[in-house]
């Protein structure tokens, strides 16, 4: 960011994970300043850098309650404005299915809820019809619940495009300025941070696993505390995604949505995720048991993956809190908006929370106009079923022959507005160096490319045991 020492920004929104990005987008294109303060070196350095990659649909989730409604409104903007930002989705759907009478006399409730939160395609599916559509599916599969509206979606491509339309609108982006310090003074909010201090009217306080930790620093205590909750996944070889066209789903509880068996849109198959309490918020590390178990476990309902080369592992934290709801709130004698606790769902919910987010701010009476002619800034294709730049005229050399990530990919990703700022985000721009070998034959060319400019950053995934 350019030094503005003198700017006051209508909002200065804390964390660049897929909420504050989807929150920057939106306030700048209604036509709020805006800064993002990031502490990492890139977007996605927290929560959003790790995750399953469902495009939920809600069917599942607590009746009335804010997540149902951010994540249905977030499931439908996605659908409305992707392809103008060039993201990709792979319409899986998806099926719940038991394999136990247990949960086969829970398949009516999971039917009935789903319609209840208006999630009205949702349908009973019979054992034949279930093996009709996957035939590498295990015969013990008892019946299931047909979800037509859950897609697989890019995880990292998503909020990239989010921040880059807030980005073509406006919005400073600053690194490496972890927030330290908050102080409100003859109504604004002063915050400090490594890169200098920033004057903003409004805070929203989007910093994810770190969020009851801004509550405190700025107000001395927080409503809510964040209890991180692990989640472990194996991401399968490509030939793999051969095996699997739909996504299948447990038979959820009111505790967990459970593991899942995934397409990848990059085309792989995944595994995962766990869910494990843990007090440590940065480390996410991946143990051998449990990843033999979900081996295990995925092979059971699909068996030809029982031999099925592993790519890679890896482990995402949710920010949970001891609330199960999103923790949304607004101040506005205090110009402070708190967008924590958004646990299992942000992908899908998160342009739904930016417009509730916005909503909220309009009570806080600065009136704005919203720009004329909307950007929209196309991101890279990496997706699998889509042409790749490989295939493309004018290319150059594919450096990472894993993923088949071309020179040009790599440039353009160091480049431009928002290039990647460390490994992991070049990584996430591109894939290079996430495919079979992990980076074994692609690392020293694409650091040579990078020519210095990145910092480092723990990897993901990591590579398999
Ligand atoms: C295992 C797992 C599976 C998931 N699967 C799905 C799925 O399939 N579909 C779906 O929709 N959702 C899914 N999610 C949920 C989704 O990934 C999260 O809801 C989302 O990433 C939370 O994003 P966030 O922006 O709130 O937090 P984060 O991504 O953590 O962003 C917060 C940012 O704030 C920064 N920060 C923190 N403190 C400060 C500070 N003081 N100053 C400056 N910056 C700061 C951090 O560095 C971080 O980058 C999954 C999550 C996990 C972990």
């Amino acid at each position: 960011m350019a030094e503005q020492p003198n700017q006051i920004f209508d909002v200065a929104i804390v964390g660049a994970g897929v909420v504050g990005c989807a929150i920057a987008r939106k306030f700048a294109l209604e036509g709020a300043s805006v800064v993002l303060l990031e502490k990492g070196a890139d977007i996605l350095s927290g929560a959003s850098k790790a995750n399953s990659a469902i495009l939920h649909t809600g069917f599942d989730a607590p009746p009335a309650s804010l997540e149902l409604a951010c994540m249905k409104a977030g499931h439908a903007e996605f659908l409305a404005i992707r392809q103008r930002l060039n993201l990709p989705v792979l319409e899986t759907g998806a099926i719940v299915a038991a394999w136990d009478d247990e949960q086969l006399a829970r398949l009516d409730a999971v039917e009935e809820r789903a319609h209840a939160n208006g999630v009205t395609d949702v349908r009973r599916i019979s054992r034949v019809e279930i093996l009709a559509r996957e035939q590498r599916l295990s015969g013990a599969v008892l019946g299931g619940v047909l979800v037509p509206g859950e897609h697989v979606i890019d995880p990292w491509s998503t909020p990239l495009a989010y921040a880059r339309q807030a980005a073509a609108h406006g919005a400073c982006f600053v690194f490496g300025a972890e927030v330290g310090e908050a102080k409100r003074r003859d109504d604004l909010w002063l915050l400090r941070t490594p890169k200098g201090a920033i004057r903003a009217r409004v805070v929203v306080n989007a910093a994810g696993l770190f969020g009851d930790r801004l509550e405190q620093l700025a107000f001395e205590r927080s409503a809510f505390e964040i209890r991180p909750r692990k989640g472990q996944f194996v991401v399968f070889d490509k030939q793999a995604a051969a095996l699997l066209g739909t996504i299948l789903l447990p038979v959820p509880t009111e505790q967990t949505k459970g593991v899942v068996i995934a397409r990848t849109i990059f085309g792989n198959l995944l595994v995962g995720p766990t869910a494990e309490e843990q007090d440590d918020r940065c480390r996410a590390a991946v143990d051998e048991q449990t990843l033999n178990d979900l081996t295990a476990f995925a092979a059971r309902m699909v068996p030809d993956l029982r031999d099925m080369p592993v790519t890679a592992v890896y482990a995402g934290l949710r920010p949970a809190t001891e609330k199960k709801d999103y923790r949304i709130a607004s101040d506005p004698a205090k110009g402070w908006i708190t967008v924590g606790g958004i646990r299992s769902t942000g992908l899908t919910a998160a342009l739904g929370i930016a417009t509730h987010v916005f909503d909220l701010f309009r009570a806080f009476g600065l009136s704005r106009s919203p720009p004329q002619d909307i950007i929209w800034p196309m991101v890279p294709n990496l997706a699998e079923h889509l042409p790749r730049d490989c295939t493309l005229p004018g290319c150059g050399e594919i450096v990472c022959h894993c993923e088949r990530v071309t020179r040009r990919e790599i440039e353009q990703a160091l480049q431009g507005p928002l290039p990647a700022g460390d490994t992991g985000g070049l990584k996430r721009r591109t894939r290079a160096g996430m495919g079979r070998c992990q980076g074994f034959y692609c690392q020293a060319d694409v650091a040579e490319i990078a020519g210095g400019r990145l910092a480092s950053a723990a990897a993901t995934p990591t590579r398999a045991p």
